[in-house]
């Protein structure tokens, strides 16, 4: 068995529900979602004329490679986003994934761990809810260190549903 972090950020139509649905999509299609961070609010990361994001990361027990993953979280993406995506020109629902086990994968498609991590203080807020001690394979540091080191000023918000 496999365990992947993954984080799920809407800034359209109806946020919580594209957050719900696709941890729903996720526990049928790739596996158990053992924990979840609470939903945290946040400003587009490097863009001002948007609406806030809502963001979760979850921890999920999976059978499958990372790769069949990754194509699982497109189709997700698909079938939630698809019908706004027409209308507004827009995506709704945004699925990365954070960690693979303690994997380093640098392909066209995928990398792991996501890129960006370190520095986006909507990834590390989730993230140290519930992974605190989880060890970043190519920087080598914990979740707690990288927070602490982080220079993004973006203010995070617990979201009150
Ligand atoms: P972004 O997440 O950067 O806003 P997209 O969701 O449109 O952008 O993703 C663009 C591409 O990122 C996807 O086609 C996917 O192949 C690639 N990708 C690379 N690494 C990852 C990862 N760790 N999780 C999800 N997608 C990834
Ligand atoms: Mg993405």
């Amino acid at each position: 068995m496999n365990i992947i972090y993954i984080q799920i950020g809407s800034n359209m139509g109806n946020r919580i529900s594209y957050i719900e649905r696709s941890m729903q999509e996720i526990e049928q299609e790739i596996g158990e979602v053992i924990c979840s961070s609470k939903i945290y609010e946040s400003s587009p990361w490097g863009v001002t004329n948007q609406n806030n994001f809502l963001n979760s990361v979850i921890k999920v027990q999976t059978k499958y490679s990372a790769e069949i993953v990754l194509k699982k979280l497109q189709a997700i993406e698909k079938k939630l986003g698809r019908v706004r995506k027409e209308k507004w020109g827009e995506r709704k629902i945004d699925i990365d994934i954070l960690f693979f086990n303690s994997e380093i994968i640098n392909t066209e498609n995928l990398k792991v761990p996501h890129p960006y991590i370190q520095d986006r203080r909507f990834v590390l807020v989730p993230l140290s809810e519930i992974a605190i001690n989880y060890n970043h394979p190519v920087l080598q540091k914990d979740i707690f260190t990288l927070f602490k080191e982080c220079t993004d000023t973006e203010k995070v918000y617990e979201y009150a549903i």
